[in-house]
């Protein structure tokens, strides 16, 4: 049988989109972006007055791109899961997914009879005269929970194309128009395709998503894991290795720059007797409230560190050694007064320093050395003490 021309044109024009709108679902990576052409695209193919894309979202399938639709129409129908009269979601009988209304939820939920003539092989739901079809099929037929608002908003052709993927239904495409007869059977087998098509398209979209998330909580865990790294568990204070990585930069640049900066090393004294007289967990607080009180204490530019059990470092930047003596003093007298209360009891400690200012071309170890001899000294000749180098 001979092709008429206006099939020819028909089936040329049907080629032509069915390239346009392939091409467009992958050029954008924005689903949004693309579903949105793909309604235009639909919209000119078919010449029909209104196109709008369901999504699952949420236990419901809510229009995610519409094109030609009153805001008030989209509004009113958005949902269309069945609620109780306290708002709450309805479960289908599998007491699983939710209990979906209306055409659009019969078609989502793939519940048709491909024998009664509006619905496709494929479960589309299809209709030329939405006021014949009402009249003329019995509400068994319907079985729908039908709100029939399309039809009392005047819209005789509407046309519902699951969108489906790995033969789960995603959403569904929407086409209304108030005149009659705008769909044929081709027409519909042809959007049937289009469904399929944004069917892989959302389902790419999920997976992306889906990597996209679990990547960013990769790299948040692993940010979350450097930090861990760096500090110390109890305090939050740097730990050794990392605050030898500061206290190799600045000796890099004091070297360079001729500017001095400072270390002050600091112990608890009798820190053990605490432990024994109060128990680990007061020892582990007292830990703590030392650490805020070293931090509250310091410059913004200045680093502390807890460098053991109970001793801490602290490297002053441009500092000389006066300026790390101040700071020492001032530290002595703040924790000569503090008072610690834990149930009931009232807990002094002290503290001894030994400051230490850099001298150019020292390496790190012999540093760390000369400070930790001072600190010595100030624990033997009597603890609660600063020891520097006279000058
Ligand atoms: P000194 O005046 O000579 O410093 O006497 P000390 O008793 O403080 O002796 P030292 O500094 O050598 O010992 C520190 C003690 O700190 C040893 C250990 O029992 C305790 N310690 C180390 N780490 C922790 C910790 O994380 N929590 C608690 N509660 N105690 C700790
Ligand atoms: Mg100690």
């Amino acid at each position: 049988m001979a092709l008429l021309k206006q099939d020819i044109n028909y089936l040329f024009q049907k080629e032509k989109y069915a390239n346009i709108i392939f091409t467009e679902l992958n050029k954008h990576r924005d689903l949004n972006k693309a579903l949105s052409t793909v309604l235009k695209r639909i919209q000119e193919f078919t010449d029909v007055e209104a196109t709008a894309i369901r999504l699952l979202h949420d236990s419901d399938y809510p229009y995610f791109v519409f094109s030609g639709f009153p805001r008030a129409f989209i509004k009113r129908e958005n949902s269309i899961v069945a609620i109780d009269k306290s708002g709450n979601k309805l479960l289908s009988p599998n007491k699983k997914d939710p209990r979906l209304k209306c055409m659009c939820g019969k078609i989502i939920a793939g519940k048709f009879d491909s024998l009664l003539s509006f619905f496709t092989q494929s479960g589309s739901f299809w209709s030329n005269s939405t006021t014949e079809l009402l009249a003329a099929a019995t509400e068994k037929e319907l079985q729908s929970e039908s709100r029939n608002y399309c039809n009392y908003c005047g819209y005789e052709s509407v046309a519902l194309i699951p969108i489906i993927s790995d033969d789960s239904c995603l959403g569904l495409l929407q086409l209304n128009d108030h005149r009659k007869n705008i769909f044929s059977l081709e027409s519909i087998e042809f959007l049937e395709n289009i469904g399929k098509q944004i069917g892989y398209s959302v389902q790419n979209d999920l997976e992306f998503s889906k990597l996209r998330d679990a990547s960013e909580k990769i790299k948040i865990l692993n940010a979350k894991l450097k930090t861990l790294a760096d500090k110390d568990h109890l305090t939050g204070l740097l730990n050794r290795r990392s605050f030898m990585k500061i206290l190799k930069f600045e000796k890099n640049r004091s070297n360079r720059t001729g500017k001095p900066f400072t270390l002050i090393m600091s112990d608890i004294d009798y820190f053990k007797k605490i432990n024994d007289t109060y128990g680990h967990d007061v020892g582990d607080k007292i830990l703590i409230e030392v650490s805020k009180e070293l931090k509250k204490s310091i410059r913004r530019s200045d680093t502390i560190s807890r460098w053991g059990g109970d001793e801490f470092l602290v490297l002053l930047p441009e500092t000389n050694q006066t300026g790390g003596a101040d700071l020492a003093d001032k530290l002595l007298n703040i924790f000569r007064r503090k008072v610690f209360k834990y149930s009931n009891k009232k807990i002094n400690i002290t503290l001894s320093f030994g400051v230490f200012e850099y001298e150019k071309n020292k390496s790190i170890k012999e540093f760390l050395k000369s400070v930790d001899d001072l600190l010595l000294k100030a624990k033997e000749t009597g603890r609660d003490r600063i020891v520097k180098i006279e000058n």
